[in-house]
């Protein structure tokens, strides 16, 4: 049975009483329920999340991983120091480091295989732009996508595979992939994965929708047989609206 998900990506949002207090509040809202919640402040207060959660059953994750062990890479963290502060997994492939930082696929990928070699998890996101879906050209997008990227994976590196589909016209601009939509191109991606590694692995990947992801919207979206949850921005920064979002998962 794949699990349910959801995750709050905060990007570089809240100093560290905002994380604090955000982090109480989610603690107050969130009753309990079978979804795996995942949140990601950012770098400098993921220690201070990681103890003030405890044992709550929030795991927190960090936006960004660098593809490297140590060395000369100002301003850089490796997953060895993810993994020294209590973080086991990791987001890799946001449309945002794609787009501002100029990550590839060929650097997403070393950054996917660095991170499960330290035993992390990692989500991927992956999705298309604007254009792509207005010349109908989604589907080989996403495609191209993972087959540059995940599907170069061995098969038994799987089990530490999150996939997060994130159009990026959806994201941050409260433009929504319809359900239809969303579940179009996770069954696409299932069957992708099936292909290639068969139906044990693409039964079990858990593969997430992001793009504003509301309280209003998200029972929908995540009541479609291939969608297991979301990955929310905008709406994981207000512990009402993301408690909301991960009671939808009912
Ligand atoms: C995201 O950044 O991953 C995201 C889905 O953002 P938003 O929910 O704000 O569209």
């Amino acid at each position: 049975m794949r699990k349910k998900i959801v995750a709050g990506n905060w990007k570089m949002n809240n100093n560290l009483n905002e994380t604090i207090k955000l982090i109480d509040d989610l603690k107050n809202e969130i009753s309990s329920v079978d979804v795996k919640i995942m949140i990601a402040p950012s770098f400098p207060f993921l220690r201070k999340a990681v103890k003030q959660i405890d044992d709550f059953g929030i795991e927190v994750i960090s936006q960004n991983v660098n593809d490297n062990d140590s060395g000369a890479f100002t301003g850089e963290v490796s997953a060895k120091m993810l993994k020294s502060i209590g973080v086991n997994t990791t987001l890799i492939g946001h449309s945002e480091r794609r787009a501002f930082y100029n990550e590839e696929d060929s650097l997403l990928l070393k950054k996917i295989k660095h991170a499960i070699e330290n035993k992390m998890n990692v989500i991927f996101c992956f999705g298309e732009e604007l254009s792509d879906r207005k010349s109908d050209n989604h589907f080989d997008v996403v495609k191209n996508q993972l087959d540059s990227t995940v599907m170069k994976l061995e098969k038994d590196l799987w089990k530490k595979i999150i996939l997060a589909y994130e159009p990026v016209w959806a994201i941050g601009t409260g433009e929504t992939a319809s359900a239809d939509q969303a579940q179009e191109i996770h069954e696409f991606v299932r069957g992708c994965i099936s292909k290639r590694f068969g139906s044990v692995i693409s039964n079990n990947v858990s593969i997430l929708y992001g793009g504003s992801v509301k309280p209003s919207n998200a029972a929908e979206i995540f009541s479609k047989k291939d969608v297991d949850g979301g990955l929310i921005g905008g709406a994981a920064l207000n512990a009402i609206d993301f408690s909301k979002i991960i009671e939808a998962n009912r």
